[in-house]
């Protein structure tokens, strides 16, 4: 396998920095883009080729590419950080790269090696340096955005012979624009998001697709994202469209739902468990029925509920809704095992603690 290097093509007219401050003062989430992208293209016959970084701009797409009909396509979420001495990091990138990788051998599309995946974020942060944000007290980033594409131009019904892969970055605030404050869940049980056999544990757009009526119900209910139980008893809490989930116990116990093969397996989440152990707590990954998350708020057996993802780390739960009832979790209130965890894992992210399991990577 020939390596990627995705050798850099500046743009003559990149961004002028007063107009990236401006940006970075109020960056929202996934609104703006950097000048350049990375790409680099698949075919049967000829493997990987075309590695680049170039500027970034819209595709010419044939209106046959298979991704606009069969929706072959996967992508993964990293984010960058600065830090005070203007060094730029990523976290357990490696991870994403190797989660890209089996998330394509799901969707029969070719998996990328890991050091070209590497290379492939490295150039790019390179280039659009200017683009990542300094903390800035909170906890602005560069969102990095691999995905990959089949766009041969064929209606056939078959893996596709030719590929796409491409990365975009966003610079990033805080998902909490006034501070953390925890989310209202609605159990779907008119939807489900991945069943046994599925691509439940590949990070594909077509799972998103498949979650958004359920957001759209959570969203008519008043709430604002929506909580899938597994299809085969439709009992056993599974994760929201885009983040896992987490209960505090309250013996310390820390508790995820297991992988089953329909669940995501999150960055965020395996370090959460690590960082509950280091800290103290004992990480437990079983199955939680959705009887066990109601009847423990009741019994105050579970003290917290949380949600984790790379976007916004940790986001608390304080409602959960379903047909003909709630249930307030912890007054509504961030809790302190969801603020503990959350703060340990910026500070190591943003390299203001130690990085005992050797997390972070120096990109620049
Ligand atoms: C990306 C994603 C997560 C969170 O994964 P991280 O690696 O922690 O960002 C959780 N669930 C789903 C369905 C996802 O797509």
């Amino acid at each position: 396998m020939t390596s990627l290097s995705f050798p850099i093509h500046r743009r003559p007219d990149p961004t002028p920095l007063d107009r990236i401050a401006a940006v970075h003062a109020s960056p929202g989430f996934g609104t703006h883009f950097t000048d350049h992208m990375a790409v680099a293209d698949w075919t049967t016959e000829g493997g990987w080729s075309g590695d680049e970084v170039r500027a970034y701009g819209p595709f010419s797409l044939d209106p046959a590419s298979a991704v606009l009909h069969y929706a072959q396509e996967i992508f993964e979420g990293l984010k960058a950080f600065r830090r005070e001495d203007g060094s730029i990091w990523s976290f357990r990138p490696q991870a994403n790269g190797e989660r890209l990788g089996r998330s394509a051998v799901r969707l029969a599309l070719p998996p990328l090696p890991v050091d070209a995946f590497m290379a492939s974020i490295r150039s790019l942060v390179e280039v659009d340096q200017a683009w990542v944000p300094s903390a800035d007290g909170e906890e602005k980033s560069l969102y990095l955005r691999p995905f990959m594409i089949a766009n041969e131009a064929f209606l056939g019904v078959r893996p596709a012979r030719k590929v796409l892969y491409c990365v975009i970055a966003s610079p990033v605030g805080s998902y909490f624009a006034s501070g953390v404050k925890p989310v209202s869940i609605w159990v779907s049980t008119d939807f489900n998001r991945a069943g046994p056999g599925g691509t439940g544990a590949a990070k594909c757009g077509g799972n998103y697709a498949a979650s958004l009526a359920a957001q759209t119900q959570a969203a008519a209910s008043g709430c604002d994202q929506a909580v899938f139980l597994d299809t085969v008893e439709r009992k056993w809490v599974e994760e929201l469209g885009g983040m896992n989930v987490f209960f505090v116990m309250r013996d310390g116990q820390i508790v995820t739902p297991e992988l089953t093969g329909t669940i995501l397996e999150g960055v965020t989440r395996s370090a959460l468990l690590q960082v509950a152990a280091d800290r103290g707590y004992t990480p437990v990954e079983r199955r939680v029925s959705i009887d066990e998350w109601r009847d423990g708020i009741a019994s105050g057996e579970i003290t917290e509920v949380f949600a984790c993802g790379t976007a916004a780390v940790i986001t608390p739960i304080g409602r959960l809704a379903w047909d003909g009832g709630e249930a307030i979790i912890n007054s509504n209130e961030t809790g302190p095992v969801a603020a503990e965890l959350r703060a340990a894992l910026l500070d190591v992210q943003f390299g203001r603690a130690d990085d005992p399991h050797g997390w972070m990577t120096r990109l620049v």
